[in-house]
């Protein structure tokens, strides 16, 4: 029978319950695991058992009765030839009562206490048995199952699945890591471990047949990986060359870097050269930039944006707040406009006969860089030769957003090149699984001269003392953050929050200039209050999290974060990378109000001991685990089941560097894994 046969009589309450656990196949069952196991292969006698031993009895039925003090309880007395037990159940119904008739045979399991009846079981389970009837020959499984599937239902179809499946090898010999046991014979010891089998290794999940099953699963998914890479290849794209010859001292590419007020450091160099290999091909690149904040991605953005125009296409530059977008706008503009290169700007704010205007040039081409928020890739957008978008934050950016852009190109035919900017650090075994069909390229080292901003972690009963740090600051002519939190039921108590503290250090900071940005002022006046920070007209500003990504002042040195606990690790991370722009030593305090929950204290220490990027990714990976890390993406299906990315690190470089080589050499292998392992879960990948 093959592995997707499925039972055809009509269905009944437990069989909705397996289709809604998602245990249609016969496959499906057979991969799903057992939590634990019982041990129901040895009888103990009863007076072997000791204070909490886990065991099982077998006697007979000596006495039953119903006390009614302390409490309303059943009472049972089993004997065996060794001595006796009390079996006590505090909820029972009158089934129960019945199955302890007295005379009755029982075998009885469950945690041994010795209490105030002497030897006893609280609401063992119990089997009525013929005497001398015979043990169970393997371990039992117990399943993770729901009300409406009864454990032992649940066992029946896994074991009859486990019979019919055939779980014929699929791997070529060599790709299994040695000293792992065929499929079957992992997945019949999993389900129906022999009696002598060690439970730890089972539980703790470090048997071979646990290892077997992990590298399978990381298999199946490396291979899905390999396919949707291999699929994009497909795709066509406008090749970007770099201009050569006569031309090449003339490109815009060439000017903007000579123009540039500082040299590349080495790993912008780097990953410029790698973006400019993938922009030369035809297949659409699909790069990720990560670069820890402050990196210097957004020149290494424009750069690659040059390479475009250079070609005679255009270029889309998107994140995801208007003030992001309007600093890369005023960088760009900055940057290009002295080369003789228009700057085009598109927000959602943007409305009416202007934003027809800029539509229009995008349209006719006219319009080579455009930057925007999500804006860009409205409906109403339509570019005429799109050969480059940028999204700057991707983490931010829905996968739907992204999709998008393929349709925005008015020559259905190609895609453009697409480069994703990202400061949130996506750990190395994550990229490896999740991001398997993303190229990733590293800035990994700041531009000189930064000093590592210093973080004070303070109870918020200091802030006048933060305050008089913040006066200090201001006396040297510097410039001052203060971020309040985001509390989420209510705008509006936000906004109060922010709006208090603001006037709290207007009064505090007398003859300062002390600024307020929030997510509910017009675009204009938030440009508007940003413009006066960045020339320094405003000392400080006050600011909720509007101002969390991308914002560039580097005469800023200080930055208070209010209610720090409230803010996720990547977030604060972030915010902080608002300061040490410069060359000034900066300082970072988060302001906390007790108590402290036990994440909100990890996350605080993290930030305490590390400014490393890729640290606070692992420690927030850590604190949060993969799936919410991943936000948005992984919140449908867990895709991994068995494995950890944190534990099996060695499975999953083996199984990375199988899977090309299994769809170049065994495809129908190759095919049948994933079939066996994703069923119907592909499309969600390839997302
Ligand atoms: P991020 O990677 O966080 O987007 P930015 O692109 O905003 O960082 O760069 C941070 C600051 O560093 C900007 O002021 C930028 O002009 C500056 N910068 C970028 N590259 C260099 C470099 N090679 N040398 C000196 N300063 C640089
Ligand atoms: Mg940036």
């Amino acid at each position: 029978m093959s592995e997707t046969s499925r039972e055809t009589v009509a269905k009944s309450a437990p069989q909705r319950a397996l289709e809604k656990l998602g245990l249609t196949r016969d496959i499906d069952r057979v991969l799903h695991l057992p939590l634990r196991y019982e041990d129901e292969t040895r009888l103990d006698p009863i007076q072997a058992l000791r204070d909490g031993d886990l065991g099982q009895v077998e006697g007979v039925v000596t006495e039953r009765r119903i006390d009614t003090h302390p409490r309303r309880q059943l009472l049972a007395w089993l004997r065996d030839d060794s001595g006796e037990l009390v079996l006590r159940f505090l909820n029972f119904h009158a089934g129960q009562q019945k199955a302890l008739e007295p005379g009755v045979r029982l075998r009885a399991r469950g945690e041994l206490r010795v209490g105030f009846f002497g030897r006893e079981m609280v609401h063992p389970s119990l089997k009525g048995v013929a005497e001398g009837a015979p043990l169970a020959q393997t371990l039992t499984p117990v399943y993770p199952t729901s009300a409406a599937l009864p454990q032992a239902y649940l066992r029946k179809v896994i074991a009859s699945a486990l019979r019919r499946t055939p779980l014929d090898e699929l791997l070529p010999p060599g790709c299994v890591p040695a000293g792992l046991p065929p499929l079957r014979e992992a997945l019949r010891l999993l389900h129906e471990p022999p009696p002598d089998e060690a439970l730890e290794p089972l539980q703790d999940r470090s048997h071979a047949a646990w290892q077997r099953l992990k590298f399978e699963e990381l298999l199946a998914q490396q291979l899905a990986q390999a396919d949707a890479h291999r699929e994009r290849q497909l795709l066509r794209a406008p090749p970007l060359p770099t201009p050569d010859g006569d031309n090449a001292p003339h490109s815009l590419h060439t000017r903007l870097q000579a123009a540039l007020p500082f040299a590349l450091t080495e790993a912008q160099q780097r990953v410029c050269t790698e973006i400019d290999a993938d922009l030369t091909r035809h297949s659409p690149m699909h790069r990720l930039l990560q670069g820890d904040v402050g990196s210097g991605k957004t020149v290494v953005a424009a750069l690659a944006a040059a390479r475009a125009m250079d070609a005679g296409w255009q270029c889309a530059l998107m994140a995801p707040t208007e003030i992001l977008a309007e600093q890369h706008f005023r960088k760009l503009v900055q940057w290009l406009e002295p080369l003789g290169i228009q700057v085009a700007w598109l927000t959602g704010s943007r409305k009416g006969k202007g934003r027809r205007l800029m539509l229009e040039q995008v349209a006719n081409g006219q319009a080579l860089l455009v930057v925007g928020t999500h804006a860009v890739i409205q409906d109403d957008v339509v570019f005429a030769r799109l050969g480059l978008a940028i999204v700057d934050e991707q983490h931010r950016f829905g996968v739907a957003q992204r999709l998008a852009l393929r349709a925005k190109l008015a020559d259905q035919q190609l895609e453009p090149h697409l480069l994703m900017m990202s400061a949130t650090p996506i750990p190395r075994t994550l990229a490896m699984t999740y991001f398997a069909d993303l190229d990733v390229s590293t800035i990994d080292a700041l531009p000189p001269g930064r000093t590592p901003v210093v973080t004070k972690v303070f109870a918020d009963s200091r802030r006048d003392a933060v305050i008089g740090r913040i006066r200090d600051e201001v006396t040297k002519g510097r410039q001052v953050y203060w971020v309040c939190p985001l509390i989420e039921e209510s705008e509006t108590l936000d906004l109060q929050n922010a709006t208090q503290t603001h006037q709290q250090l207007s009064a505090a900071l007398d003859g300062t200039a002390v600024g307020l940005l929030h997510g509910r002022m017009p675009a204009a006046d938030k440009a508007a209050v940003m413009a006066q920070f960045s020339s320094g007209a405003l000392a400080v500003l006050v600011a909720t999290t509007v101002i969390e990504v991308g914002v560039d002042v580097p005469n800023a040195s200080l930055m208070v974060i209010e209610h720090a606990e409230r803010f996720g690790l990547s977030q604060l991370h972030q915010l902080r990378g608002r300061v040490g722009r410069g060359a000034v030593a900066s300082v970072c305090v988060l302001l906390y109000t007790a108590p402290l929950s036990d994440a909100g204290k990890a996350r605080l220490r993290a930030m305490a001991e590390t400014t490393d990027g890729f640290e606070i990714a692992r420690r927030d990976l850590d604190i949060r685990g993969p799936g919410e890390f991943m936000g948005a993406r992984q919140s449908g299906d867990a895709l991994l089941r068995f494995a950890d990315l944190q534990q099996d690190t060695a499975l999953l470089e083996i199984a990375r560097r199988w899977a090309p080589r299994l769809w170049q050499d065994h495809p129908a292998a190759a095919h049948a894994q994933v079939e066996r392992w994703l069923g119907g879960r592909q499309a969600f990948l390839k997302a």
